[in-house]
């Protein structure tokens, strides 16, 4: 397999799944041990975690090294300081409900910004390749480019049902959704658009190539913004909600 960013290398390096910084963020260096540590499930399967660096939590082979430790990283540190600002300020965020790159990027506003969505184009890219597709050019290509257009559109939302969770268990609600292949109505062999997200905690990474982002899910972002203004999904319904909220209550670790 080709590394899927340079076209050119043997795609030897994995990447995270989910990144190691925020699993260290909830859980600490590991290893895990106990009834605190993380799980990871994916199609109903649960496996244990031993630490931050567990192979589960990383893709196939989809990159070279070049690629994946030194062309990348400075999108990966944007994500990273993006993390810490949102998640060291999460009052102030949640209260007024968008953010500005400045608060985290200073006067290098545009370039974190820039590199925070390449950051993402490589989350998006690694998980359509994981999922069997192409990655797109315009996706491919944007990432060596300083100003560029691309069919992909990031909106961040706030999970209201993950939010009013005690931070004990919202903390290491991280992970990744479904991703949705819109298919042509006539070819049946062709993809026209992909909707995804990803999450860490209450806040939602929504991710929409060649579709209409859905505006509750928050201001439309492709690089070009010091604001984005988050928007509001609540995924349980009333039933789901009330079931959720039983079950924290009844916790018997819960402080009376
Ligand atoms: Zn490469």
């Amino acid at each position: 397999m080709i590394c899927w960013i340079c076209n050119k290398n043997e795609a030897n390096s994995r990447e995270h799944i989910i990144k190691r910084s925020d699993i260290k963020r909830v859980y600490g260096r590991g290893s895990y041990r106990g009834d605190h540590a993380p799980v990871h499930v994916k199609n109903g399967v649960v496996k244990n975690i031993q630490g931050a660096d567990s192979q589960i939590l990383k893709y196939n082979e989809s990159l070279c090294s070049e690629c994946n430790n030194n062309y990348t990283q400075p999108f990966d540190s944007a994500y990273e300081q993006f993390i810490e600002y949102v998640f060291g300020n999460e009052e102030l965020v949640l209260h007024k409900r968008f953010i500005d790159f400045f608060d985290i990027y200073g006067n290098e506003f545009e370039v974190g910004q820039n590199n925070l969505y390449k950051y993402c184009a490589k989350s998006f890219g690694c998980r359509l390749v994981d999922a069997g597709a192409i990655v797109p050019d315009d996706v491919r290509e944007l990432l060596g480019k300083k100003s560029f257009q691309t069919g992909l559109r990031i909106n961040l939302s706030v999970n209201e049902d993950v939010f009013i969770l005690p931070h004990e268990d919202r903390d290491g609600f991280i992970g990744k959704g479904d991703m949705l292949a819109w298919m042509d109505k006539s070819d049946h062999a062709m993809v026209n658009g992909y909707e995804w997200n990803e999450h860490v905690s209450w806040l939602t990474i929504s991710y929409w190539y060649n579709t209409y982002p859905d505006g509750n899910l928050g201001s439309t972002w492709v690089a070009d913004s010091r604001f984005i203004y988050l928007g509001s999904v609540r995924p349980l319904n009333d039933e789901q909600r009330e079931y959720a909220h039983k079950k924290v209550n009844e916790k018997p670790n819960k402080a009376k």
